[in-house]
């Protein structure tokens, strides 16, 4: 990511929460909105933590000794808080990982500090999904990697064409899972079909 203009300050930050609240009709003086901008900005540093954090680090410590473990590892039911960068507001969903071993294993938890540290961050589903295959595919250099990710954006449920219940869905696919069918199959059969209506 390149930064080409100098970060504002927090008090900086704050003033331009305060001009959104005028914006919207409101009175940034009145009680309940004094505190309001201070944490509206403490939130944008829970909500794009991403952005510190380095995903090829996450995964660079591994284990060796898996007596030859070669089947696939599943992490299913990620849950996922992104936000769409085009009307920054919440895209909230699930993401499925799995990977095809090949000699050494990752934590678990890594895999999902992983999905963590693409979608703390103004994304777009698409990339964000590629992002997170392309970077476990670099680092481990696994036999396949697959990531599936289904989620709802805000910008289509609450504003725009407000339509509820509607989740997209995206995958990549690498190595194995993209050249062989059966390996293919076998990961969404361990998937499973997702309940309508749980993300949530
Ligand atoms: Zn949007």
């Amino acid at each position: 990511m390149s930064v080409s203009t100098k970060r504002p300050t927090r008090e900086e930050a704050e003033a331009a929460v305060r001009t959104l609240l005028l914006w919207a009709g409101e009175d940034p003086q009145r009680e309940g909105l004094l505190g309001t901008p201070d944490r509206v900005v403490r939130s944008y540093e829970e909500f794009f933590e991403g952005y510190r954090i380095d995903p090829v680090a996450l995964l660079e410590r591994t284990f060796e000794e898996t007596d030859g473990y070669d089947e696939i590892v599943l992490l299913r039911d990620i849950r996922l808080e992104s936000y769409c960068e085009h009307h920054m507001v919440p895209i909230i969903g699930r993401a499925h990982v799995a990977y095809l071993p090949h000699r050494r294993v990752v934590g678990i938890s890594k895999l999902a500090r992983v999905v963590d540290a693409y979608a703390k961050r103004l994304q777009i589903q698409e990339k964000m999904t590629a992002q997170i295959a392309n970077t476990i595919n670099e680092v481990l250099q696994p036999r396949g990697v697959a990531v599936i990710i289904e989620a709802q954006h805000q910008c289509m449920t609450t504003r725009g064409v407000h339509k509820p219940g509607v989740s997209m869905v995206t995958s990549r696919m690498l190595g194995a899972f993209r050249e062989d069918a059966s390996t293919r199959r076998e990961l969404l059969a361990m998937i499973g079909r997702s309940p309508a209506g749980s993300i949530d």
